[in-house]
């Protein structure tokens, strides 16, 4: 009986061991669930290659998005999709595990410039799907979060945007918003929560202007700045 009382504590201590996450993120880096905050220890282990790579959407991954930003109609073929892996710098000076969902054809340019950025120490306060927000641009850009595929049209039109078919990157979005004039000749700025940050004259962390690293990187490899645009400005926004 005292035998069987002991396996049992034994087998309830080890499970809790299991359950209890690696201080120094390596779960994470092992099994890539992003937002996660890793050592310079962790990631020697995995290797650098490992953490900034495409690879294709795997069934894991694609049950995330199902339904959310890859609707049941969606008309872009799932293997034309990438997943990529990337490490980024936080506001705080973290490093911290990212996840993109893009196109093949960008996937190559979005793996290097992340690691440029990370290579700098760019900070970008999250990379995480958007299905992790229901795929709710709104409350994905409202979360500062950098995200690239989302099946949807452009915002109050019919339009498909080039988020669509995974051709656009959006960074750092509360600091970097999406400013439109509507009908009624109102502003329109998106996120809601980032008119502060309309103000392009000002000097502030993580703002895109023509001499940032994001705007450098991505003009580099052929990508358009919407920053750039004329009647509307995007300027967390990179397509290509
Ligand atoms: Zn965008």
């Amino acid at each position: 009986m005292l035998r069987t009382k002991i396996v049992i504590l034994l087998l309830l201590a080890t499970s809790a061991l299991r359950a209890q996450p690696a201080a120094d993120g390596s779960d994470a880096l092992h099994r890539w669930q992003a937002g996660v905050a890793v050592s310079a220890e962790a990631i020697a282990r995995v290797g650098m290659d490992s953490c900034f790579r495409a690879e294709p959407v795997g069934d894991a991954v694609f049950a995330r998005m199902l339904g959310k930003s890859y609707p049941k109609d969606c008309p872009v073929a799932r293997c034309d999709l990438r997943y990529v892996r990337v490490l980024h710098y936080d506001w705080q000076g973290r490093v911290l595990t990212g996840e993109l969902v893009c196109h093949r054809q960008i996937a190559d340019d979005v793996v290097q410039v992340f690691r440029q950025l990370y290579r700098q120490k760019y900070p970008i306060g999250s990379v995480r799907l958007i299905d992790d927000f229901d795929a709710d641009d709104e409350r994905s850009m409202r979360a500062n979060n950098t995200s690239c595929f989302c099946y949807r049209s452009v915002n109050g039109s019919q339009k498909l945007s080039k988020h669509a078919r995974g051709l656009a990157v959006d960074i750092n979005p509360l600091y970097n918003p999406c400013r439109r004039r509507t009908k009624n000749g109102r502003w329109r700025v998106e996120p809601a929560t980032a008119v502060p940050y309309c103000d392009r004259t000002k000097t502030f962390r993580g703002k895109i202007d023509r001499q940032d690293l994001c705007y450098r990187l991505f003009t580099a490899r052929g990508f358009t700045w919407g920053g750039n645009w004329r009647t509307l400005k995007d300027w967390q926004h990179f397509e290509k």
